[in-house]
């Protein structure tokens, strides 16, 4: 195929051998996307250069783990912070991102170039404990192919983010989608799991909505979720918004139902609209029908018809993009 040879991608094909995964000491790697952590990255850097160091000597991980940052098309200084990095440390990587796609495109990219045997997905500003490293390889050790990190409690999270969180696993479950609760994409997949999801080749996809269904071993872990020690958040609302449609729109259908049911009892309204404004006219022959009640269904209608329209919309624009088959990341470079 057309796949760039990268420096250290994974052969799928060499990798189906399952039972080689090395479940005492894997060899673990560290997706860490980063979108404008100029900030943030001398201290993260710190901080897992440590605890790699530390998990290292115990015998947990393998001595040629990675951390692997994904640019994901900053405009700061991150990609120099990163080759910096890496030519002074093995144990750090980089990629480049020919341009910003988003965290989900991001941290796919890395996923998709990752070797180790244990992956471990977490944001640059730390804001998840990165202690709960060493509990999520011990799961994997212990044969897990799926470890959540799951939130004990939000409490460094604004109250407007922990409602609308909170409101909108409730109506995902509505919907039927497999959510974990207070889970965001800090986990560990085996490369079991994560070639997996690599078989999930949709253009718009919700990677915490596919990985429950994956099936395989899983367990969770806790920890609190602390603040970020620099910079500010690269998630304004409109992109929590864009995750959020998108998250319900590519994995339930039940909107389209919603409004079928909605239109059946608008239709069946209307009938017994019309019927009672016959009789009107039948019984009392001098009756002339207010305005209110033919303006009324018009506004009332019209509006129903263009949720409708909008909703229908949503869907269509997904069957557009996933028709395109277009790539989902680009890399430049890797280092
Ligand atoms: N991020 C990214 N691309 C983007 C936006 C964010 O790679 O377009 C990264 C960002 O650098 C961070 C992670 O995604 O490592 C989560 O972002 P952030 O911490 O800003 O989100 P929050 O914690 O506020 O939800
Ligand atoms: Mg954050």
């Amino acid at each position: 195929s057309q796949e760039p040879n990268y420096t250290f991608a994974v052969d799928t094909a060499a990798n189906q051998n399952f039972e080689q995964l090395n479940r005492e000491q894997p060899k673990l790697s560290l997706v860490i996307p980063c979108y404008n952590e100029e900030e943030v990255l001398p201290e993260t850097i710190k901080r897992l250069s440590e605890l790699m160091t530390q998990l290292c000597e115990k015998g947990k991980i393998a001595p040629d783990s990675a951390v692997v940052f994904v640019d994901d098309g900053s405009r700061d200084r991150t990609w120099q912070l990163i080759v910096q990095q890496a030519d002074a440390d093995a144990l750090f990587r980089g990629l480049k991102l020919s341009r910003n796609r988003g965290h989900q495109h991001a941290l796919l990219a890395g996923l998709h170039t990752v070797d180790g045997d244990a992956i471990i997905s977490i944001d640059a500003d730390l804001q998840d404990d990165i202690r709960v490293i060493e509990d999520m390889v011990d799961a994997y050790r212990q044969g897990d192919d799926v470890v959540y990190g799951v939130r004990k409690e939000r409490t460094t999270d604004s109250f407007f983010k922990r409602a609308t969180a909170e409101g909108y696993y409730k109506l995902l479950a509505m919907m039927g989608v497999e959510l974990v609760f207070n889970h965001g994409d800090y986990r560990l997949l085996s490369r079991t799991a994560l070639e997996a999801l690599k078989k999930y080749d949709e253009v718009n996809l919700f990677i915490r909505g596919v990985i429950p269904t994956l099936g395989f071993r899983s367990s969770e872990v806790e920890y609190a979720r602390d603040e970020r020690f620099a910079g500010e958040s690269k998630y304004p609302i409109h992109k929590m918004l864009s995750l959020a449609i998108q998250g319900i729109t590519s994995f339930s259908a039940i909107p389209l139902r919603i409004i079928a049911m909605l239109g059946l009892t608008v239709s069946g309204i209307s009938v017994v609209m019309v019927i009672w404004a016959l009789f009107t006219r039948l019984l009392n022959p001098e009756a002339v029908p207010g305005w209110a009640s033919s303006v009324i269904p018009i506004y009332f209608i019209g509006g129903i018809q263009l949720l409708s329209i909008g909703v229908l919309g949503e869907y269509v624009s997904k069957i557009y993009m996933e028709t395109k088959r277009r790539p989902r990341f680009l890399i430049d470079r890797i280092k």
